[in-house]
């Protein structure tokens, strides 16, 4: 079961081979069987679950069931869910229970998903292997000395490793995208504002991003196409029409403008990840496709800026946790002031401290035009190199990520190496764009993720593209030994 797609899992549902009841039974058996060699999950919320599927079997049987009734999915720990623990994997929140849900739980609930639990991540978003987690850190299904990615590393080797069919993420620098590589699986991070951010904690607020990590293209857009719209909850949430993503998966090829930017093509990438991404290009080329070169001249600059604009927005949005309202609280306080650096020093764990530092800094009086105002601008010309490339072609490709999955610890004492992993993710958010990565062909038995960015709410396009790929190919198919 755990190997089949999410469209069979709803007609065998619909056809009575089997109830909610049983599937989730399954995918629970298996968590408890196999998620001890991967932590990919925080929190399992078993009696939950079969309370929904039992409703969703019922559903089934009154004939009112919606496009995901009964299907068994992960949240990333970030939304928030009425009733069950949200920690953001981090020690401030670590008995936090929220008292609504976040709209993305809210409307897949509505679609009928029934939820398994809540999944890893690195604490507050802020990391790229998921070692930041106060949960510990979770290990890739295809190697467990090395890292899933981050930060929503949990579920993408929860996905990878058939422990959920598919599970919610998100992006704010790579978040969706570069575990959805390491781990080999599909991950889409839409257009800024297409998914509501209401009741997902904010990071960076103008750079968060809710989207899907699954097996596929096609199970991504089964999910998207519930979690996409307008929410009035949100201020920054489009009012846009969201087309339906399945209709437009199989949609022909042929005469697709790919552009290739050069510099996602430079030092620093890994042979065996071009050679892999190369062989996805002519798969593309045969598929229909033309291949244009282009240049995002400005895109070297994205790392940098993100670390500005990202800490700045964190330490803003982190200053709630105060110990007062809500979160963790030193023990006997000696005054105020004590109160809030004792909660917030025992409450966060390094690097979200280092962020919080950093973004204090940078907006600090003296140093918000040198720095903050700085990266807004060149943050602008990043987005204009996107806006240009887009009047040529129609998405572009290139690497997820320089490399594949690194080991456990490798990069835990160099932040900066650390930073260097979102090098080709990070100007996306930045612009605001939508972006995927779909696993490709494996070097030296381990994940190797395509890029695809589109133009401002062409999730259907990347879907389409992604799905075409897929069906051309088997990559997306393979499962982690141990885990088929
Ligand atoms: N790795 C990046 C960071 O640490 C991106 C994280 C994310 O997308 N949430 O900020």
């Amino acid at each position: 079961m755990q190997n089949k797609s999410i469209a069979e899992l709803a007609a065998d549902l619909r056809l009575r081979r089997y109830s909610s009841l049983e599937l989730t039974r399954h995918y629970l058996e298996r968590i408890e069987r196999l998620d001890a060699r991967l932590n990919s999950y925080i929190t399992v919320d078993a009696e939950g679950a079969l309370a929904a599927a039992e409703r969703a079997d019922e559903a089934l049987r009154r004939d009112a069931a919606g496009p995901l009734t009964g299907i068994p999915i992960a949240h990333k720990d970030i939304f928030c869910t009425a009733g069950l623990r949200t920690t953001c994997a981090s020690r401030m929140l670590e008995n936090f229970t929220a008292p609504y849900d976040a709209t993305v739980v809210e409307r897949l609930a509505a679609a009928g998903a029934v939820v398994l639990g809540k999944t890893n991540m690195d604490e507050f978003a802020m990391g790229s292997s998921n070692e930041t987690s106060h949960f510990g850190p979770v290990r890739n299904p295809w190697d467990a000395a090395r890292v899933p990615g981050g930060s929503s590393g949990g579920s993408a080797a929860a996905v990878a490793a058939r422990l959920c069919a598919a599970a919610t993420g998100t992006d704010t620098g790579g978040s969706i995208r570069q575990p959805a590589a390491f781990c080999g699986i599909t991950g889409i991070k839409p257009t800024y504002g297409r998914c509501s951010r209401w009741g997902m904690i904010a990071f960076a607020s103008s750079l968060d991003q809710a989207g899907v990590m699954a097996r596929s293209a096609a199970d991504a857009a089964c999910l998207l196409d519930e979690m996409a719209g307008f929410d009035r909850r949100d201020s920054t949430s489009a009012e846009v029409p969201v087309p339906d993503y399945v209709d437009s998966l199989d949609d022909d090829l042929h005469g697709l403008r790919i552009g290739l930017p050069k510099e996602y093509f430079g030092e620093g990438l890994d042979p065996g990840v071009a050679r892999s991404v190369e062989a996805a290009i002519r798969e593309y080329e045969q598929l229909g496709a033309t291949i244009k070169d282009i240049s995002l001249p400005n895109s070297p600059l994205s790392v940098p800026v993100y670390y500005v604009v990202a800490p700045a927005e964190c330490s803003s949005n982190l200053a709630r946790f105060d110990g007062v309202r809500y979160g963790h609280r030193c023990e006997h306080p000696a005054s105020l002031e004590d109160l809030y650096t004792r909660s917030r020093a025992e409450g966060f764990g390094a690097e979200v401290r280092r962020r919080i530092m950093i973004g204090t800094y940078v907006l600090s009086a003296g140093y918000y035009d040198a720095y903050y105002l700085k990266a807004q601008k060149i943050r602008q010309l990043i987005a204009q190199d996107f806006r240009r490339a887009f009047e040529e072609v129609d998405v572009i490709l290139g690497p997820t990520s320089p490399t594949t999955a690194f080991a456990l610890g490798a990069k835990l004492d160099d932040p900066v190496a650390m930073y260097l992993n979102d090098i080709y993710t990070i100007a996306t958010n930045l612009a605001g764009l939508p972006g995927m990565s779909i696993p490709i062909e494996p070097v030296a038995g381990l994940p190797v993720g395509l890029q695809l960015i589109g133009n401002y709410f062409q999730e259907a396009r990347l879907l389409n593209v992604a799905h075409r790929f897929q069906h051309a190919t088997h990559w997306h198919q393979a499962a982690p030994a141990g885990f088929e």
